[in-house]
C-alpha cells in the first residue's frame, strides 16, 4: 500500500516507517497534517492514511475529516488512527470524522500489520466495485455513467482551451446480425468491435445496445476524422468468427471538435447528427458534424437526435 503516516515524533515516524516498509509498504512521513493532506491530495497511488489522533496545527480529527472528503467513490483511501489510552475523545471524534480503523500508540507491530492487511482486503474490494460499477459487463468499455464521469474531466480541460474531439459509432443494421447469426453471434461481434475501439488509446464507451463514443483528447478534428476513418476500414474487414460461421459487419461514424462553450452534450450531440446523417446517407461512412446552432438542446439522457444538419460535411463514402 501507499501509505501517508503522519506524527509529530521524528523518532516514531522513523520507527513505524521501518517496520511498514518491512512489508512492503511505500511511505510518505509527515510531522504535520497539513503537509500530508497536500500529499495525499496530489498523489494519487496514496490509498491509506495513518495518523496520530493527536497533531499539532491541523488535529488529528481535522485531518481526519479532511483526507475523507478527498476520498471519493472513484478513489477509496484508508484512515487508520493511532491513538494513546488518554486521547479518547480525540479517537471517537476522529471516527466519527470518516477515520475507518484505530489502534493504540505505540502501535504493536504485529497488529499494525494486521490491521494493514484488514484494510487492503476492504481497498480491494471497493477497488473492484467501482471497476464493476463502471464498465460494460459485456464488452468491457466503460459503461454509459462512467463515460459520462470520464467526459467531465476532458471537458474541463478542452474548456481551460485544450483539444478535444469526439466520435460516435453505430453498427450498421445490426439487427439483422441478431436476426441472421443468433444474440449470441451478435454478443460476440459487440465485444470485437469493442476490442479495436480499445487500440486507439481514446476513452471508450458503450452508450447503449450497439452505440459507442470515443473521446479523444488532444487531437484535432483532422485528427479525429482520419481515425475515424481507419476504424470504418478496420472495422469492413474484421471478420468474427463464431461456431462454424463468420460475420462481417459495417458501421457508420460520427466526428466533432470541441468549441467554445461547449457542453459533453453538445459536443456528442453535433457527432450524432453526423451519425445519423452517415445512415441516411448509406451507412458504411463517416461524417463531420460542423457547428450546429440547433443541436443545444440535444440530450445524452434521451438520445434526441436532429435531422437537419444543414452543416454537416460528408467525408468518405462508402
Ligand atoms: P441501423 O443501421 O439503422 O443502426 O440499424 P440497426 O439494426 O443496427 O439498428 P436498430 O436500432 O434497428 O437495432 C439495434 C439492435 O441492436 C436491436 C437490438 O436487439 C440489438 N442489441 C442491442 N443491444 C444488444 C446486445 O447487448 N447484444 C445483442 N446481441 N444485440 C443487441
Ligand atoms: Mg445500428
Ligand atoms: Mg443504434
Amino acid at each position: 500500500m501507499h501509505v501517508v503516516l503522519v506524527d509529530p515524533s521524528r523518532t516514531i515516524l522513523k520507527c513505524l516507517t521501518r517496520l511498514l516498509e518491512a512489508e512492503q509498504h511505500f511511505v510518505h512521513p509527515f510531522t504535520h497534517g497539513a503537509g500530508a493532506l497536500q500529499y495525499v491530495k496530489s498523489d494519487h497511488l496514496v490509498d491509506a492514511l495513518i495518523t496520530s489522533s493527536e497533531l499539532p496545527l491541523m488535529s488529528g480529527p481535522k485531518l481526519c475529516l479532511e483526507v475523507r472528503s478527498i476520498a471519493s467513490c472513484r478513489r477509496p483511501l484508508y484512515i487508520l488512527v493511532m491513538s494513546s489510552s488518554d486521547e479518547h475523545r480525540k479517537l471517537i471524534e476522529s471516527l466519527n470524522n470518516g477515520a475507518d480503523d484505530f489502534i493504540s500508540k505505540p502501535p504493536i507491530t504485529e497488529e499494525l500489520h494486521a490491521r494493514l492487511r484488514a484494510a487492503d482486503r476492504i481497498l480491494s474490494m471497493q477497488r473492484e466495485l467501482i471497476v464493476l460499477a463502471s464498465t460494460d459487463f459485456l464488452t468491457g468499455v466503460l459503461n454509459r455513467r462512467a463515460f459520462f464521469e470520464k467526459a467531465q474531466e476532458l471537458c474541463a480541460r478542452a474548456d481551460m482551451g485544450g483539444v478535444l474531439s469526439a466520435i460516435m459509432l453505430d453498427i450498421d443494421h445490426f439487427k439483422r446480425i441478431n436476426d441472421s447469426y443468433g444474440h449470441i453471434a451478435g454478443d460476440e461481434a459487440l465485444r470485437a468491435i469493442a476490442r479495436e475501439l480499445s487500440k486507439e488509446g481514446a476513452i471508450v464507451g458503450r452508450l447503449g445496445g450497439e452505440e459507442f463514443a470515443m473521446l479523444l483528447e488532444g487531437a484535432p478534428l483532422s485528427r479525429a476524422v482520419e481515425m475515424a476513418e481507419s476504424l470504418r476500414l478496420r472495422l469492413q474487414e474484421l471478420v468474427v468468427a463464431i461456431d462454424q460461421k463468420t460475420i462481417s459487419l459495417t458501421c457508420s461514424l460520427g466526428v466533432s471538435q470541441w468549441q467554445v462553450d461547449d457542453t459533453i452534450d453538445i459536443l456528442l450531440g453535433r457527432a450524432d447528427v453526423a451519425l445519423y446523417k452517415a445512415k441516411t446517407n448509406g451507412r458504411n461512412r463517416v461524417v463531420v458534424g460542423e457547428c450546429m446552432s440547433d443541436v443545444a438542446d440535444y440530450d445524452s439522457s434521451k438520445r434526441v437526435v436532429r435531422s437537419g444538419s444543414r452543416d454537416s460535411q460528408e467525408l468518405a463514402a462508402a
